[in-house]
């Protein structure tokens, strides 16, 4: 199969025209601020309430960091949202691992949709701040290794600094 296209764009996840956009959410499922609370902002009342049908069924105890799940995009122009839980920055021990996941498991989860193009914010750089030279290291070497056969995958970075980070990076 083709090598994954991977592409960068500065912008808002909100605003992205893509089959599935990943959500930077938080293991309660329930909102939160940075891309979390951008997307439920835009996207409407319809995907909180599917988080809620989700953690009223299989995800009781909410979804663990690095594990992926997908509910729709609402009002959003992407057809789904993938809620991803990244790791909280910790210089103590290395939690690589844990955001390598939360991008490999969101395109399980895209692939199961038949999702084709699938757009991730810059995981873990925010409020769980993960340094974004490295953050974006393991966001670009995951998706070269785990995305063979999507048409586009798509990083929307917020500001100049993680855009070039990115840039650097693939
Ligand atoms: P986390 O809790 O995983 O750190 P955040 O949402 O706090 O998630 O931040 C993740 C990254 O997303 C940060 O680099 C932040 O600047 C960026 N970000 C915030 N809002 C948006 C948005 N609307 N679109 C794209 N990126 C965003």
């Amino acid at each position: 199969m083709a090598k994954p296209n991977i592409t960068l764009v500065q912008g808002d996840i909100t605003e992205q025209d893509m089959d599935a956009v990943v959500n930077a959410a938080n293991s309660s499922l329930l909102g939160g601020g940075g891309v979390d609370g951008a997307i439920h902002r835009k996207g409407g009342p319809e995907i909180l309430a599917e988080c809620r049908r989700l953690r009223a069924g299989h995800y009781g105890r909410g979804l663990a960091t690095g594990q992926a799940v997908a509910t729709t995009a609402g009002r959003l122009p992407a057809r789904w949202v993938i809620h991803t839980v990244g790791p909280v920055w910790n210089p103590g021990e290395d939690r690589s691992v844990l955001l390598a996941s939360c991008h490999r498991e969101s395109l399980r989860v895209a692939r199961e949709l038949g999702a084709r193009t699938v757009a991730f914010p810059a995981i873990s750089t925010g409020v769980y701040r993960w340094p974004i030279d490295d953050a974006a290291r393991i966001a670009v070497q995951t998706l070269r290794e785990e995305g063979e056969g999507f048409e586009e995958l798509r990083f929307v970075l917020f500001n100049k600094q993680a855009y070039d980070a990115f840039a650097a990076a693939l």
